[in-house]
């Protein structure tokens, strides 16, 4: 069982919460153990649109300027709405920071500013136990080590497993994505006036090849509102807090 004095606060997920979080507490002289299941950081998605608090937090993370000169400024946009063959454009004007980011330069900027050793890839946490004795979470990794931490911080993403452990209640998820005759229906719905062929290889198609890739998922506000993202020394934080998709 390893077990380090240096590592009393561990992380679980590198995504942009748990570098973000690292960041944060390295900035603060605070180390901490960033644990990825991922055999290297996924940037997933090409680009991501920062706004003004987001830019607030990296100025705090002594990110903003490096980052600013590689993000694309967007001062204007239309949102495109597609009723059959009509297509509606709504216009809309930017007052404050926005700005189109690389993922990948997002998660490597924070990831380069961190101590070398700050990030494990390749560290599924399987489980985690509190040993009331002594106070230690135990978190169990996919190749069998058994790490101990004081703290610990959830930024496990949308389907969280520590979330779990801390009493939140599951997300709701879209009825649609469980089925799939009503994901062919949906999809068939909003196609419509699409050409013949493409409504037709919708039809046609096997239902197991359709899935819906974002599966929706909704947390009435209420529960945001009055549920508890602590429990002990258990945290959770990003989108294991709050999906935003
Ligand atoms: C299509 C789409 C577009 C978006 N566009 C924007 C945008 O323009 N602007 C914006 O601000 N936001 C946007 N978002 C939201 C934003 O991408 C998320 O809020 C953000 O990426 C969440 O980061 P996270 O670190 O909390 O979670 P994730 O990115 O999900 O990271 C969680 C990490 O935890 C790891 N993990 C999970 N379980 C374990 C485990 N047991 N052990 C070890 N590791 C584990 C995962 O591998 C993953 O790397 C968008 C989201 C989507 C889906």
């Amino acid at each position: 069982m390893e077990r380090s004095e240096d590592t009393k606060i561990v992380i679980v997920g590198g995504g942009i919460c748990g570098l973000s979080t690292a960041l944060a507490l390295h900035r603060k002289g605070i180390r901490s153990l960033v644990l990825e299941k991922s055999e290297k950081l996924r940037g997933e998605g090409a680009a991501i649109i920062v706004q003004t608090n987001g830019w607030r937090a990296l100025h705090h993370l002594a990110l903003a300027s490096s980052l600013r000169s590689t993000a694309l400024r967007i001062h204007r946009g239309k949102f495109i709405a597609l009723n059959g063959n009509e297509a509606k454009e709504i216009p809309f004007r930017v007052c404050e920071e926005f700005r189109c980011l690389k993922r990948i330069d997002l998660m490597e900027a924070m990831a380069n500013n961190l101590p070398v050793g700050t990030i494990r890839t390749a560290s599924h946490v399987l489980s985690i136990q509190f040993d009331s004795v002594t106070k230690y979470h135990h978190l169990l990794l996919s190749n069998g080590t058994v790490l101990q931490a004081k703290v610990v911080i959830g930024c496990d993403g949308v389907n969280s497993m520590i979330g779990k452990m801390i009493g939140l209640k599951e997300t709701q998820h879209s009825m649609i994505s469980k089925d799939s005759k009503l994901v062919r229906q949906s999809l068939m719905e909003s196609m419509e006036g699409f050409p013949q062929d493409a409504m037709e290889m919708i039809e046609n198609c096997e239902l197991n090849s359709l899935h819906l890739t974002t599966d929706l998922k909704y947390r009435p506000p209420l529960d945001l509102l009055l549920h508890k993202f602590r429990k002990g020394t258990l945290i959770i934080a990003g989108d294991a807090m709050h999906a935003t998709g």
